[in-house]
């Protein structure tokens, strides 16, 4: 720090203890010690990691100015502008500065202010993203509340710990430093986001740290790259380019959905991908989802919506007749391209897109035939995971606070779920409260990958509103007309946040069936045993497998080496002996071993892998 910095500093801390006296004196002082049952004690760790970290920046740049500071998964953030870009050799700087905090052992002191008050003095301290958010506190009438902890004031609602004390000390870590637009609007300032994590013990901060080492190098925007399967472009932000490559996996995904299907006895349907404005009023989404579509304007008296669901689509094939209780279940799914908007900061390579297809479903069926057609879906849930070795587990989410329809409805239905999932998986299925769709509740599925994260992919939603409000109806077995229930589902999510996923999964070295090339030919000398090579390749193409002759001037070595980093599963080199044989010396990926086999042997080998989908 510069000596003049210093001098500024102390100016500030004399500044911010007559500020927090001033405070003192016209707030009536609350307990300090404040509620933790409502919020769990990490979110409370890491939100009070937050505000020592916004102290410890205060320390290093006085004139930093203070967005917000929430906990999230995993650890925290601050965004703060601040008059230069950091570098990361601040965050040591800082965190050494967390700690010096931590063990001075501040104790968190809530007060209240009147929403002028508050105003007046953090514009004093310069304070103006705080001010911009009192002034809207005021204006929805909140209670605005200050927490102290020594020199450092913020404008938040708690809860915290007792004192910073309470924070492990050897068990947070700043990661990364990013740019956030202040309230992630990009016409708004760009500010820095420093980031941290933090846990209950060292240990876990440890484990955590390992499984991000390993995740950042099986980046699945990094690999897409080396492996050549898609692309992002400015034209279309957050909407992937699949590239040759890429498209096999997505295709194989889509046959794989589609096959998996057929036993259960799904009708496939294909709806427009945009809707008239109409629609998405009359099916709730204008009022819910309405600052997440993307509109078009035909002309000044017809506007139509990309479609954020499938729903509707698959409800007016369901009105395009009536329906007899014999014709359900009915289980229309559909590939069904999605257009969501999302704001430029949230999006993540193919976890996080504008623009993906849902593997939904959608099925019609009786209130009687519930608990058996749940039960089937959570079997084809099972069925689709099993390929790729990922353990789930299964969630109930409950009513939320905007929700549609009769209570009673909702309690009914929310029993009906916890029995099926309590008779298959017993007390291993967890609850997410007030988390259900807003027109019926939900069961998600959370896959956990080869590294131990986890990615909530299927999901099962109940819902006895979308029927009503579009008339969806049957004849029963009594002549009476009577509404469906219906049930929209996805197991993958969408396929390409589901590659996604994969490409991290397996680190890009795909299983046979999803590899885009399946066997690498690699001739010893193209010169002399080219022709046979050809030969091999055309026996091995006539039987679906996708194979490709390495038949560049590079030496034998390297050509191995190539197919090894593009994680082919297998190397088959020819020579002299193998011409003769008419067989291939097989290298299977990430082995030196080669086995001599006769080509046909090899052939029946590889799809027999395939059909398997190994
Ligand atoms: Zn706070
Ligand atoms: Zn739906």
């Amino acid at each position: 720090m510069e000596p003049s910095d210093k001098q500024d500093l102390e100016i500030l801390i004399l500044f911010w203890c007559f500020l927090i006296f001033k405070i003192q004196n016209y707030m009536k002082k609350e307990q300090t010690s404040t509620p933790k049952n409502s919020t769990g004690k990490i979110e409370i760790i890491r939100h009070s990691a937050a505000h020592v970290l916004a102290a410890a920046v205060l320390e290093m740049f006085p004139e930093a100015k203070f967005g917000t500071g929430p906990a999230i998964e995993n650890g925290f953030y601050y965004d703060i502008d601040l008059p230069r870009t950091l570098i990361p050799e601040d965050l040591e700087i800082l965190e050494e500065k967390m700690k010096a905090i931590i063990k001075a052992n501040h104790p968190f002191e809530r007060a209240e202010a009147s929403a002028a008050e508050a105003k007046e003095n953090f514009e004093k301290l310069g304070q103006i993203y705080k001010v911009e958010l009192i002034s809207e506190l005021e204006k929805s009438g909140e209670q605005i509340s200050i927490y102290k902890s020594g020199h450092f004031v913020d404008l938040c609602s708690g809860p915290h710990l007792d004192s910073t004390g309470e924070i492990p000390i050897g068990a947070f870590k700043l990661t990364k430093i990013s740019g956030a637009y202040w309230k992630a609007d990009e016409k708004n300032k760009q500010m820095q986001r420093i980031y941290g994590v933090a846990f209950e013990t060292k240990d876990a901060l440890k484990e955590y740290l390992h499984i991000m080492e390993e995740a950042e190098k099986r980046d699945h925007r990094k690999i897409g790259k080396e492996l050549d399967l898609f692309s992002f472009h400015p034209e279309a932000p957050g909407m992937p380019f699949f590239h040759p490559k890429g498209t096999i996996i997505y295709n194989e995904l889509k046959n794989f959905w589609l096959e998996a299907q057929k036993e259960f006895e799904y009708s496939n349907v294909l709806c427009p991908s945009m809707l008239d404005v109409a629609i998405w009023k009359k099916s709730g989404h204008w009022d819910h989802y309405k600052d997440d579509m993307y509109f078009v304007s035909v002309d000044e008296n017809k506007q139509f919506g990309l479609r954020p669901m499938d729903c509707p689509g698959a409800i007016l094939i369901y009105n395009n007749s009536l329906k007899s209780y014999r014709d359900l279940p009915l289980r229309y799914a559909e590939p069904g391209l999605i257009t969501r908007r999302e704001k430029s900061g949230q999006l993540g390579g193919l976890l996080r897109v504008q623009q993906f297809t849902q593997d939904d479903a959608h099925i019609f069926i009786r209130e009687d035939q519930i608990e058996e057609e749940i039960k089937k879906v959570i079997q084809l849930v099972d069925k689709m995971y099993k390929p790729f070795g990922l353990e789930y587990k299964a969630f109930l989410s409950t009513r939320p606070d905007d929700f549609m329809g009769e209570a009673r409805v909702w309690e009914k239905a929310e029993q009906d779920l916890k029995k099926i999932l309590q008779e298959i998986y017993g007390d291993n299925y967890g609850l997410k409260e007030k988390d259900g769709a807003f027109y019926g509740p939900k069961i998600d599925f959370q896959l956990k990958d080869a590294i131990g994260r986890t990615w909530q992919c299927a999901t099962i939603q109940l819902d006895f509103q979308m029927p009503l409000k579009f008339d969806c109806r049957y004849s029963d077995k009594d002549g009476q007309e009577k509404n469906p229930v219906l049930i929209h589902r996805t197991i993958l999510g969408s396929f390409e946040r589901f590659m996604g996923i994969l490409i991290e999964h397996y680190a890009g070295a795909f299983p046979v069936w999803l590899s885009p090339i399946q066997a690498m030919i690699v001739p010893v000398s193209e010169e002399k045993f080219g022709a046979y090579a050809e030969e091999v390749r055309e026996k091995l193409a006539a039987s679906g497998v996708r194979v490709k002759i390495d038949a560049t001037a590079e030496s034998l070595g390297k050509r191995i080496r190539n197919a090894e980093k593009e994680k082919i599963p297998y190397m088959l080199v020819v020579g002299e002996k193998e011409m003769e044989s008419q067989s291939v010396a097989v290298r299977p990926r990430g082995t030196k071993d080669q086995t001599a086999m006769k080509v046909d042997e090899f052939v029946k080998k590889i799809t027999g892998e395939i059909q398997e989908k190994k």
